[in-house]
């Protein structure tokens, strides 16, 4: 399996400062990842766990108050890898769009509401492929639209006069434009509803078929996730706590938090009563010490509290970061 995007020891915090006194928000906290070609891989876990940020770190939008404390993200890429944090600020957004692609949450912060849509496809391939006509921009768009079945009449509509559900996948469209080997998709289906839900996952599930590129999709909906990803990365408090293939992560969820996100989805015709983790997910400024996750864990021992778990590979393609695990083990 080829690596298009790594992820070495990454961390990076918000530095806040409140009232005078600096405040540290670890959402990303020593993450070690590898995206490899052609698949979906998920990026699970509650609101505030530091996915957002982690999607944010890897596709280059750093910006203050959020640092880069450490680590690396690295593009393989024809060949090359580039160290994206190494590269110059226009070598950095030259890669950007035609390796990795990235839709962001909300898709009106995407179209610009007082312009046709046709507007934004143009003004976006002007800025990435000089020296066309207007029309010949027009031109890609349709044809663009139409190898992903969607109408091109929709070029000639303001964002407002599209449902909500149709915006969305305009805006994935738009991000597949210059065919990247890459799309980073943060919450692509949250606020639709659940027919709509599908439109967008069908959508996705074909530029992933069609362009045999990889996609990277960050959504607390486990159920999107069975549905989509072929392998999902669990998230909690800024670390990466369980990773493996999606049936595998189902069938056999290794991390006690992993299990409560899978045990609290409802099941068809299943009646009894469905189980979240106990209490809410730890502040970022303040982690508790050991496993962030022992205040919650009904499984807590004494080294829990104390020692923080590292995410190790227990099976192949299978890696946890629980103490329980060595237990097994000794
Ligand atoms: Fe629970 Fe301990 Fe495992 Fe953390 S390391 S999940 S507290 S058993």
């Amino acid at each position: 399996m080829q690596t298009v995007i790594e992820t070495q020891d990454l961390k990076s915090y918000y530095i806040l400062d409140v009232f005078g006194k600096e405040k540290v928000v670890k959402a990303v906290d020593g993450v070690n990842i590898k995206i490899h070609q052609n698949e979906i891989y998920g990026i699970a876990g509650e609101s505030g766990c530091g996915k957002t940020t982690l999607l944010r770190a890897i596709f280059g939008i750093i910006d203050p108050p959020l640092r880069l404390i450490g680590g690396k993200v690295l593009y393989h890429h024809d060949g090359q890898v580039y160290d994206l944090y190494a590269l110059d600020p226009t070598e950095r957004r030259s890669l950007r769009w035609k390796f990795v692609s990235y839709v962001p949450q909300g898709s009106m912060s995407v179209l610009n509401p007082v312009v046709k849509i046709k507007e934004t496809f143009k003004d976006f391939l002007n800025s990435h492929l000089k020296g066309r006509t207007k029309e010949e921009y027009y031109e890609l768009a349709k044809e663009h639209l139409k190898g992903l079945g969607l109408p091109p009449t929709i070029l000639e509509a303001y964002p407002h006069q599209l449902s909500g559900g149709m915006r969305q996948r305009v805006t994935i469209a738009l991000a597949t434009l210059l065919k990247p080997k890459v799309i980073i998709a943060d919450e692509p289906t949250t606020a639709l509803d659940v027919v709509t839900q599908r439109g967008v996952i069908q959508l996705l599930k074909d530029i992933q078929s069609t362009y045999m590129n990889t996609i990277v999709l960050v959504t607390h909906d486990m159920g999107v996730h069975a549905s989509l990803s072929t392998r999902i990365a669990v998230m909690y408090a800024g670390k990466i706590i369980e990773e493996a293939p999606t049936s595998k992560l189902f069938k056999n969820p290794k991390h006690p938090y992993t299990k409560f996100l899978i045990n609290s989805l409802p099941r068809f015709g299943d009646k009894s009563r469905r189980t979240s983790a106990p209490g809410s997910p730890p502040s970022l400024a303040a982690l508790p010490p050991g496993c962030s996750f022992h205040p919650r864990c009904p499984y807590c021992f004494e080294k829990c509290k104390v020692e923080v778990p590292p995410l190790r590979e227990y099976e192949p393609d299978h890696k946890v970061a629980c103490w329980l695990m060595e237990e097994r083990i000794a």
